[in-house]
């Protein structure tokens, strides 16, 4: 399996990836998971990509391209992989096609702006591994700590209302036109990865079974 996740913040992207991979055996590639890291570290590329992250702002493609590029040249690729949160506009779109990278699927979860804004405030995560939970509809066996390693969760910088209506206008204007994208490309070419749309309304278990029914159908 070889996919793309696409779907505004808040949309569960996280949530519905952990499931994919587990059951396609397969890595999670998450450019926010990755940058964060880099911010962590006090790299220098953490340093720059942390002020536009917390404008909401996207950070240079080249960048994201060229990490995307190296990760998966590593060997648990090989098998497939899922990104989550990448490809973000249209020239990483271009450069994922430019390089042919292999891709089966990509799968949008569509949810209205009004209520990402109520769903991103009761996010929380756990940073060593980009685990998320809800206050609310997926809340941790114990409050505030992560289910496996026992670890803090903590509440994202850029998760705040002010930030997130920023990402919101970003996902339209750069993100949102990926789907004509695809949609163009799967039709001039049946080698194109499909698109799947699926609401992202409902229960964590609804949605993900309707994903996974889906992707079945491909592989
Ligand atoms: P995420 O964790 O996917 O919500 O990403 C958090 C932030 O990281 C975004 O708001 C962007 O600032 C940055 N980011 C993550 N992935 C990308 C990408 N593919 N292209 C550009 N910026 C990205």
């Amino acid at each position: 399996m070889k996919m793309i996740l696409l779907g505004p913040p808040g949309a569960g992207k996280g949530t519905q990836a952990e499931a994919i991979c587990k059951k396609y055996g397969i890595p999670q590639i998450s450019t926010g998971d990755m940058l964060r890291s880099e911010i962590n570290a006090e790299s220098q590329l953490g340093i720059s990509a942390k002020k536009l992250m917390d404008a909401g702002k996207l950070v240079d493609d080249d960048l994201i391209i060229k990490l995307v590029l190296s990760r998966i040249s590593k060997p648990d690729c090989h098998k497939g992989y899922l990104f989550d949160g990448f490809p973000r506009t249209i020239p990483q779109a271009e450069a994922l096609k430019i390089a042919k990278v292999p891709l089966n699927a990509v799968v949008e979860i569509n949810v209205m702006d009004a209520e990402i804004v109520t769903r991103i405030s009761g996010r929380r995560v756990h940073p060593g591994s980009g685990r998320v939970y809800h206050i609310n509809n997926k809340p941790p066996k114990k409050k505030g700590i992560d289910d496996f390693t026992g670890e803090p969760l903590i509440q994202r910088e850029d998760d705040n209302e002010k930030t997130i209506k920023k990402r919101l206008d970003v996902y339209h204007n750069q993100t949102k036109p990926l789907i004509s994208f695809y949609k163009s490309w799967h039709r001039s070419d049946n080698q194109a990865p499909k698109l799947i749309t699926i609401s992202g309304t409902g229960s964590i278990e609804d949605i993900k079974t309707e994903i996974l029914d889906s992707l079945d159908s491909l592989v």
